[in-house]
């Protein structure tokens, strides 16, 4: 595994690869690396020819400074992992190769109804952030194929609108929510939740799997209001429970029996958010 740490050599070295053969997958995280992140790695190491793996601590995505500061940061553990799998390229870069001009004048991104609407509304400038660093990073990479976990549901379709402004030749592949024993999706902040804290967010999944199994078409107000009922006696704070068109995200509070919905979650437990998702019908 090569090691870059600077943006120009890495953009010099895949430009180097790049050929009819030679496929580059991209795996953007911000480390503390758990086995979502490395199912990702892996689905690009089946799919691609040459697999690049970044770990940056994006700052500009932090709407909650206690959270940035927070943050988990495992690097050596990081980079065991991400060589175990044999990945070819592992980017390190410190914020100036990220942003060299600072932090202050980037470019703002016309993200419209998305920005609006669950995380957008939850975490204001959110997914500024997120569009800012992957707009960045895939100039950098320039991959073929990027792989990003349906974990963060609502962030896969900003991305796809992003590589869709940019018109990068970048295909976007969601990849399936890696999860723990006891259904609580796999995040790096995780660490934060104290065992039986841990063991009890295992409720998020609960109340998606309840959603899903009691879905009928018609009304679906009394099924939210029951899934919310079941976590807050569970001790969580809600941010939202929705459930949403799987394309546009347009909420929806009545099913056809036909479109393809999707329910999400976030929620606090302690001073932790925590996030989730299921698709409802597909
Ligand atoms: P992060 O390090 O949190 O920015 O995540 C990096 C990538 O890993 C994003 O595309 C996430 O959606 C994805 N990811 C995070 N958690 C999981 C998970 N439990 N299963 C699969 N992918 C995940």
């Amino acid at each position: 595994m090569i090691i870059f740490k600077h943006s120009a050599s890495l953009s010099q070295y895949l430009d180097s690869r790049r050929s009819n053969d030679t496929t580059v997958g991209f795996v953007p995280t911000m480390g503390a690396l758990h086995d979502g992140h490395l199912s990702l790695l892996e689905q690009s190491k089946r799919e691609t020819t040459l697999t690049v793996c970044s770990i940056f601590i994006n700052p500009t995505q932090f709407n909650d400074l206690k959270d940035y500061q927070k943050y988990p940061i495992t690097i050596e553990q990081d980079i065991n992992k991400v060589e175990s799998l044999n990945t070819d390229v592992l980017f390190l870069p410190g914020a100036t190769e990220v942003y060299p001009d600072g932090t202050i004048e980037l470019e703002k991104y016309d993200l419209g109804y998305l920005e609006s609407v669950l995380e957008g509304k939850f975490r204001p400038g959110h997914f500024q952030g997120v569009c800012q660093v992957m707009s960045r990073l895939l100039k950098i990479v320039m991959p073929r194929r990027l792989f990003m976990g349906q974990k963060d549901y609502q962030q896969s379709l900003v991305v796809q609108q992003l590589l869709n402004a940019i018109r990068l030749d970048t295909e976007l592949l969601v990849c399936p929510t890696k999860r723990e024993a006891g259904g609580l999706a796999m995040s790096s902040r995780n660490v934060r939740l104290p065992e039986p804290e841990r063991k009890k967010a295992g409720t998020i999944f609960q109340s998606l799997m309840f959603i899903k199994q009691n879905l009928r078409p018609g009304d679906l107000v009394g099924l939210k209001q029951k899934a919310m009922t079941l976590l807050i006696q569970n001790g969580f704070t809600i941010d939202y429970v929705e459930i949403a068109d799987a394309h546009t995200l347009r909420l929806t509070s009545s099913w056809d029996g036909t479109q393809e919905i999707v329910a999400l979650v976030a929620v606090y437990l302690k001073d932790v958010r925590l996030i989730d998702n299921m698709l409802l019908n597909s």
